[in-house]
C-alpha cells in the first residue's frame, strides 16, 4: 500500500489551513514591497504581543538563513560558538554559520539527551584565555533539541546564567520552538528573553507554515543593520507579506500551539505503540513531536519496502527518527504501528 503522509520529518508536511488562509488573504490586490507592508508590520506586533516585549523581528526564508545571520550580529569573526555536537548549526548548515559571520568558529560540546550543561560551558570559556584561541562569544541552545528532549524553565535559566558570567550572547534555534512550548505550558518570555536569550530564531515551515522563520531579537541593539545582512545574504523577500502573512494566521487564537501539541500527542501515541514492540528500544525521553527508536532486525527497511518514509541514521547509525508533523493522523500512528508489529 501507499501511503500519503510519512514519518520523515515535519517538513515533509504541507501548509496548514491557518497559514494558507493569511497567504489568500494577503493575495489580493497591490502591497508596498520589501517588508514595508501591512501585514509585516501586524505580524511583528502579532509577535511583539506573544513575547510580551517590543523585540525586533525580521522574517526570512529558512531556518539556516535565521540562524547564521543572528549568529554573525551576536559574534566578531574572532569570536566562537558554542553548542552541542548534534546541533543542527554545527552538523546540517553546511558552514553557513562561519560563512556568514566571517569565520566565528563553532566549537562544540558533549552532553546527554542533546543538551549542554552549564559546566561544559563554562569549561570550554575558561579553560583558555590567551590571544590565540577563539574567544567564546556566544552560546547557541536548540530548543527542541536535536533529539526531540526540550530544556526545562531552570536549564535554561542555569545556562543564561552561566553565559552571563561568562560574557556570552545567547542564540536559540528554535527550528521547534513552537513543539517545546507546548510542552512545557510556559509563557514564551520565561524561556527566551526573560531568562536571559538575546535572539530566537523562530521556526515557521515545521510548525505548519510553507516556508519561513521570525529572527527575534530580545536584546535591540544586536538587531543594529540586520535588514541589510538580510538583504546582502539574500534573504530580503521583494513580496514579503507572503513570508510574514501566515505569521499572523498561525498566531490568531493560537493555532501555532494548537498544532504543536497535536504534533507532540502524535509522538506520544507512536511512542506508547511502539513501545511495547518486541526489539523496539526508544532512544530519548519523547518530549516533543519526534520519536528515535531501534528498530529490530530488518524491520526498518522492511517498513520502507511498504512505503513507509523515515530516516534511519541521523544520529546513530542503527536508530530510526520518527517525526511527526501537524498534518498527522492517530489513524497513520496507528496504521504504522500496526504494520510494524506485523513485520515483528
Ligand atoms: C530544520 C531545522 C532548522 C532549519 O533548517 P532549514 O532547512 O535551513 O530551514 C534549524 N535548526 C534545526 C534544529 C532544525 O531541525
Amino acid at each position: 500500500m501507499s501511503h500519503t503522509r510519512h514519518f520523515a520529518s515535519d517538513n515533509y508536511s504541507g501548509v496548514c489551513p491557518e497559514a494558507w488562509a493569511a497567504m489568500a488573504e494577503a493575495n489580493r490586490d497591490h502591497e508596498v514591497s520589501y517588508g514595508d507592508d501591512h501585514w509585516t508590520q501586524r505580524a511583528s506586533d502579532a509577535l511583539r504581543a506573544v513575547f510580551e516585549t517590543d523585540c525586533e523581528v525580521f522574517f526570512v526564508f529558512n531556518g539556516t538563513s535565521a540562524n547564521s545571520l543572528s549568529l554573525a550580529s551576536l559574534c566578531q569573526s574572532y569570536h566562537s560558538v558554542l553548542c552541542h555536537d548534534l546541533a543542527h548549526i554545527e552538523t546540517a548548515e553546511c558552514g553557513a554559520p562561519e560563512f556568514f559571520s566571517n569565520g566565528s568558529k563553532i566549537l562544540t560540546l558533549p552532553g546527554d539527551n542533546g543538551k549542554v550543561r552549564p559546566d561544559t560551558v563554562e569549561n570550554a570559556v575558561r579553560r583558555r584565555s590567551d590571544i590565540h584561541y577563539p574567544k567564546p562569544g556566544a552560546l547557541s541552545l536548540t530548543q527542541v533539541t536535536e533529539v526531540g528532549t526540550v530544556y526545562t524553565p531552570a536549564e535554561i535559566a542555569a545556562l543564561t546564567e552561566t553565559a552571563r558570567q561568562c560574557g556570552l550572547r545567547v542564540h536559540m534555534d528554535g527550528a521547534r520552538f513552537a513543539n517545546a512550548v507546548a510542552t512545557l505550558g510556559v509563557a514564551p518570555a520565561d524561556i527566551t528573553w526573560r531568562a536571559g536569550v538575546d535572539v530566537l530564531c523562530f521556526g515557521g515551515s515545521k510548525n505548519g507554515m510553507a516556508l519561513g522563520e521570525a529572527v527575534v531579537f530580545f536584546n535591540r541593539d544586536l538587531a543594529r543593520d540586520f535588514d541589510y545582512r538580510c538583504k546582502q545574504g539574500g534573504q530580503l523577500a521583494s513580496k514579503m507579506r507572503f513570508l510574514s502573512a501566515p505569521w499572523l494566521g498561525m498566531l490568531k487564537d493560537g493555532a501555532w500551539l494548537r498544532h504543536a501539541r497535536h504534533t507532540n500527542a502524535m509522538a506520544q501515541r507512536l511512542a506508547a505503540g511502539l513501545r511495547p514492540i518486541p526489539g523496539v528500544a526508544i532512544s530519548y525521553p519523547v518530549q516533543s513531536n519526534s520519536v528515535f527508536a531501534r528498530l529490530p532486525g530488518t524491520t526498518g527497511r522492511q517498513m520502507n519496502d511498504l512505503g513507509w518514509k523515515f530516516y534511519t541514521g541521523v544520529i546513530t547509525p542503527d536508530e530510526s527518527r520518527l517525526m511527526c508533523s501537524w498534518d498527522t493522523t492517530p489513524e497513520d500512528v496507528d496504521q504504522f504501528v500496526a504494520d510494524l508489529k506485523r513485520l515483528v
